[in-house]
């Protein structure tokens, strides 16, 4: 065979991956449902696994709903407190699509792993109490999208229940998120009287029944919005408001723009409630017909594109003794580019290390299967020893490098003491593992008698989840010594030590992070602003690395 053979097998080889890569990506959903807590995350992410054919009954995965039993909340500690904390991975198929719903903690203490899990995610889907309207978390949440830019899709729960009107929540959307509303379906009325919806862009009544404990998929039947079977159903004033609701809306939200979707400047909305799986399907054909795949990510070197003949992924989580029989340590990664297969030599990029990929599994809840094969958008999670950590870039190409994965600011410092000095060892062990999660940031303060690390976490609640899991997976005591510091920031460049220590309000201390970057930790905002009014000239960070 002379080189030029070569070259056409070659090349016609490398573009039959490219178009199997774009091809697979294309039809991936990666995404995650936000919410404040109690506004039905876990209920609709059941329905949408039912709707999706991945559980026969909801509900019945673990049995008994009123456990919080589900799928995705699997630790001792989430079932006690009734908080999702972990967040795990649920793949399923619908129609031709493989959706990937990564489970976020609602929990705001865990607003910095909800943070991680949404820099893996490609939309999301925020779901609104309809009888409370936006919330406190979801507004957190939402303003953490908006920067990324990434959809949004809205599903306004409970409409069984008495709800606020859906103009009065639509308004919400645009006044209080300052976020174009597309409401894609119309609900007919509104607790007792929720009927079901109308479905703007097909122009059809969607009509619903209960079912028993909203366990099957709802019967729908389909109708049209002049139908007598309509009228009938709803009461004739609430059947003129619709009908009113419809051509106003008709005329005011001009019609629907896919790219302004993808963009995230618009969201498409859905009503419905998820206990009784009413448009839950709507939303779930509506969110993969309107969102697209996986796009290209941003590495250190510029964008890379799906079909790069590198595979690369980013971890997103690390997540020790999920298998608490193994003392095993699991690493998420949302797969960027190229095709995974099992038992693949990748780089480890920071550590300069190759590695081979073999435990490799795709991950459903508690369950695990040995992933074969991952596209785009795809993730996968491996056990491993190596030293992983959040924002770690693996790939077949060495000079790979993913942009960091921004921390939050912690806003609760502590340090941990071993309660009995005959477990030092086990305390030692289990706080190193726990720490390489980065379930919660480590500092080192300076001029401080001890060399204890000092733990920051943007809630007190990550600390209470450190120490149970120490005492439930490595059987030590800890005592944690709170500290009085409320804010920290980071140093945009390293300063004199000397003058800064001069400057620094009464209470404030200097400290360094993990990877050596200055921090000032402030009792109070109050001693922030004092700081930064006298020291115009130093530029304080809410996040390393982020100006
Ligand atoms: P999460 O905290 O956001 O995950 O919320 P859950 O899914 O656990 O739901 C919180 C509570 O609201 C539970 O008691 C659910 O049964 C209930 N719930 C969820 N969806 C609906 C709904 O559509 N209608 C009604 N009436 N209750 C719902």
């Amino acid at each position: 065979m002379d080189i030029s053979t070569q070259t056409v097998i070659t090349d016609t080889k490398l573009k039959s991956m490219s178009e199997e890569i774009s091809r697979e990506a294309s039809r991936r959903r990666t995404f995650a449902i936000i919410s404040h807590p109690d506004a039905g995350k876990t209920t609709l992410t059941e329905k949408l696994l039912l709707y999706g054919g991945a559980l026969e009954l909801a509900g019945s995965v673990t049995a008994k709903k009123k456990q919080r039993d589900t799928a995705s909340d699997w630790m001792d500690i989430e079932k006690k407190r009734g908080i999702s904390i972990s967040s795990t991975v649920l793949q399923f198929d619908y129609g031709n699509y493989r959706l990937n719903l990564l489970d976020t903690p609602g929990h705001k203490d865990f607003s910095e792993d909800t943070y991680r899990v949404l820099m893996a995610v490609d939309a999301v889907i925020m779901v609104i109490d309809a009888g409370k309207g936006i919330e406190s978390q979801t507004r957190k949440l939402f303003e953490i999208c908006r920067k990324r830019g990434i959809p949004i899709f809205t599903f306004m729960n409970k409409l069984d229940r008495p709800s606020m009107t859906p103009l009065e929540l639509i308004d919400q959307l645009e006044k209080v998120l300052n976020l174009h509303a597309f409401p894609v379906v119309w609900p007919l009325g509104n607790g007792q009287n929720f009927k079901g919806v109308y479905d703007r862009l097909r122009k059809e009544v969607h009509l619903f029944e209960r079912v028993p404990a909203g366990e099957y998929k709802a019967p729908v039947s389909i109708r049209d919005i002049r139908d007598h079977l309509v009228k009938d159903l709803l009461s004739e004033q609430t059947y003129n408001e619709v009908v009113e609701e419809i051509a106003l809306l008709d005329d005011a939200h001009g019609g629907f723009e896919r790219d302004a979707v993808l963009h995230g400047m618009t969201t498409p909305v859905f009503f419905g409630s998820a206990a009784n799986n009413f448009g839950v399907e709507l939303l779930l054909r509506g969110f993969l017909e309107y969102s697209a795949g996986p796009s290209p990510r941003k590495a250190i070197s510029g964008w890379i594109p799906l079909d790069n003949p590198h595979f690369s992924g980013f971890v997103f989580k690390v997540q020790t003794n999920m298998n608490p029989l193994h003392r095993d340590r699991m690493v998420f990664v949302r797969v960027c580019s190229g095709r995974f297969y099992r038992d693949m030599m990748i780089h480890h990029v920071r550590l300069g290390k190759e590695i081979r990929l073999s435990g490799c599994h795709s991950v459903f809840g508690r369950n695990r299967e040995i992933a074969w094969e991952a596209y785009p958008g795809d993730i996968i999670g491996f056990v491993t020893r190596a030293d992983f950590r959040v924002g770690d870039t693996i790939s077949t190409d060495p000079n790979l490098v993913f942009e960091e994965i921004p921390r939050f600011a912690p806003e609760c410092f502590a340090f941990l003491h071993n309660s009995l000095s005959s477990s030092y060892k086990s305390f030692r062990k289990g706080v190193e593992h726990l720490l390489a999660e980065d379930i919660v940031q480590v500092f080192h303060l300076q001029d401080h008698g001890s060399n204890l690390p000092l733990l920051g976490a943007v809630g007190p609640l990550q600390f209470e989840v450190m120490q149970y899991r120490l005492k439930d997976e490595y059987g030590v005591e800890s005592r944690l010594e709170s500290m009085p510091w409320e804010v920290l920031r980071w140093l945009d460049a390293p300063l004199n030590d000397t003058d800064l220590k001069r400057s620094l309000p009464h209470g404030a201390a200097l400290g360094t992070d993990e990877q050596g970057r200055m921090v000032i930790l402030f009792p109070s905002e109050w001693s922030l602003k004092y700081f930064s009014e006298k020291n115009p000239s130093t530029r304080l960070l809410d996040s390393p690395g982020k100006t």
